[in-house]
């Protein structure tokens, strides 16, 4: 079985030769071991870093077969150059796996990734088993991120992050989905085929700053559920229709306010008109975002289907 692990960097001049000793070390383990071919690879994808990332890739490469690297024209951001790197290698390996240049997914899951492959499966999920070596900040963002996720009806893995293993025919399908603003985690599930999941636990940074500040993250958490759902809209209709109702509420108690004299002159029109009013204006924006939802689907052009098997 020919693996190739592919690693974006960005500005990771300070982790790539620890990175690239261990990951060697590894690799030449599990080739020794029988369990991937010798033409097995790491496949390093530069994100346009601005230090010294390429020349050490370069040098990797030079020093060692094992090592290639693909150089993007400029900084696209993580899920851009993942993607990049797999759409590249898709064609070329039996599987992938994806990683973060840190190591703060610990490669020794790779093995039962493998293994899960080997028995068969297409798409084996690394889900970290605790958040203990998270902060504090970063645990509770991170579960209300997979908790809105779920609410938002867009289907993905709790507590996995890009490590994952795919099979050649899980990149295939996933070279079939067209969209350019990418949320690998929401799609890859969407793709389908036979799928599990591998626990791990998840370390610190051994060097380096996060590539991922608040704000980032934030834009990447935005992301995923308005290029993976349309609920927001809906929610905005049923607020409308809710709002609507409510106004039925006002318009009675109006009347009695009225009838009992406690009102001054115009309140119960006024009161009632901006109750029914709102309503049906947030009704309104509601069901035109609807169409513009659709719209906004139907461009994405992605694949209405994925054969799984075909006996002929
Ligand atoms: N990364 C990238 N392009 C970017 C930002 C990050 O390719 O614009 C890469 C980075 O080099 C690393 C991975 O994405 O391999 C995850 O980043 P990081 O470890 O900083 O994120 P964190 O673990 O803090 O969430
Ligand atoms: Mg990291």
């Amino acid at each position: 079985m020919k693996l190739f692990l592919v690693i974006p960097c960005y500005n990771e001049e300070e982790v790539l030769p620890e990175t690239a000793r261990r990951l060697n070390e590894k690799m030449q383990a599990l080739m020794a071991n029988g369990k991937i071919g010798e033409d097995s690879r790491v496949v390093f994808v530069n994100d346009g870093s601005k230090d010294r990332t390429w020349e050490i890739i370069c040098e990797l490469h030079e020093q060692n077969p094992l090592f290639s690297g693909i150089c993007l024209s400029r900084n696209k951001g993580h899920q851009n150059a993942l993607m990049a790197g797999l759409m590249t290698v898709k064609d070329e390996c039996d599987a992938c796996i994806s990683m973060d240049a840190d190591l703060q997914d610990d490669i020794n899951a790779v093995d039962e990734m493998v293994d899960k492959y080997l028995e068969g499966y297409e798409v084996v999920y690394g889900v970290r088993s605790s958040r203990k070596k998270d902060s504090f900040f970063k645990r509770t963002t991170a579960q209300s991120f997979y908790r809105m996720m779920k609410m938002m009806g867009v289907e993905v893995v709790y507590n996995h992050a890009d490590y994952r293993l795919m099979s050649a025919r899980t990149l295939q399908g996933l070279s079939e989905f067209e969209e350019v603003n990418l949320f690998l985690r929401g799609i890859v599930p969407l793709v389908g085929y036979k799928s599990t999941t591998v626990l791990y636990e998840r370390g610190e940074r051994f060097a380096g700053k996060s590539k991922y500040p608040l704000k980032k993250m934030l834009a990447f958490a935005f992301e995923g559920i308005t290029s993976m759902s349309i609920r927001p809209i809906r929610l905005i209709a049923t607020l409308g229709i809710l709002v609507f109702l409510g106004s039925i509420g006002i318009l009675i108690y109006s009347l009695i306010r009225h009838f009992l004299g406690h009102t001054i002159e115009g309140w119960t029109f006024l009161a009632v008109s901006i109750w029914a009013l709102g309503g049906i204006q947030l009704l309104a924006i509601g069901v035109i975002g609807e169409y513009i939802g659709k719209v906004y689907l139907e461009t994405k052009h992605r694949p209405k289907y994925l054969i799984a098997e075909y006996l002929k």
